[in-house]
């Protein structure tokens, strides 16, 4: 069995966020559109504030072009999040679409040879993986403090219940404690508002 050379292969061809270079070419000028649905296997996000989920699918729609230097990829991502109100905690779904663009330089180009590997992403055995930079790109376009619409008015300080839920004109009474020792020695004063009458 020839195992060990074949078996990453094989197993690289069933992973869709890997791309198989030799389907471009290593000519210059040359492009192939890559449309891929990637199933998310490491949730992005802070779970509870923003998230996408394991299992769900982000679409990628891009652009292989052969360059010298290696192959420039660009296009969008579209993702699926899930999280909550920031201001009234209910849950939030929305769908975020955000741009890539990375250029994956071939092994003993200039650029591998004058980079280092975290500031251009490598060509590795003919395949690319899109996980890092579509990861990147999408994590970055998460929202810091969703929002179910962008009025939404939070929650009473009072009680804690939606002011969207809330009657028109809801309030607690509330005095400041200044105010109500006035108002209790205003009514402990025999006569106390018509005495003042009296005297002009
Ligand atoms: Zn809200
Ligand atoms: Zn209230």
């Amino acid at each position: 069995m020839s195992d060990e050379s074949s078996s990453p292969q094989r197993a690289a061809a069933r992973n869709p966020w890997l791309f198989d270079t030799h389907e471009l070419g290593r000519r210059p000028g040359s492009s192939l559109p890559l449309r891929r649905d990637l199933t998310v296997e490491t949730a992005l996000g802070v779970p509870d504030v923003v998230e996408v989920t394991v299992g769900s699918t982000i679409t990628v729609d891009l652009l292989a072009e052969s360059v010298v230097e290696g192959i420039l990829m660009s296009g969008t991502a579209t993702a699926h999040t899930e999280g909550q109100c920031s201001r009234c905690l209910d849950p939030v779904a929305d769908d975020l679409e955000v741009s890539v663009t990375e250029l994956f330089a071939y092994p003993e180009s200039t650029t591998d040879e004058t980079t280092e590997e975290d500031e251009v992403s490598r060509i590795v055995d003919d395949w690319i993986d899109l996980e890092p930079m579509v990861r990147d790109a999408v994590v970055l376009a998460l929202p810091l403090a969703p929002l179910c619409s962008e009025d939404c008015a939070g929650l009473c300080s009072g009680c804690g219940v939606k002011w969207a839920d809330l009657e028109p004109g809801h309030g607690h009474e509330t005095i400041d404690p200044r105010w109500a020792a006035l108002v209790q020695r205003l009514e402990d004063t025999p006569g106390g508002d018509t005495a003042s009458g009296s005297d002009r």
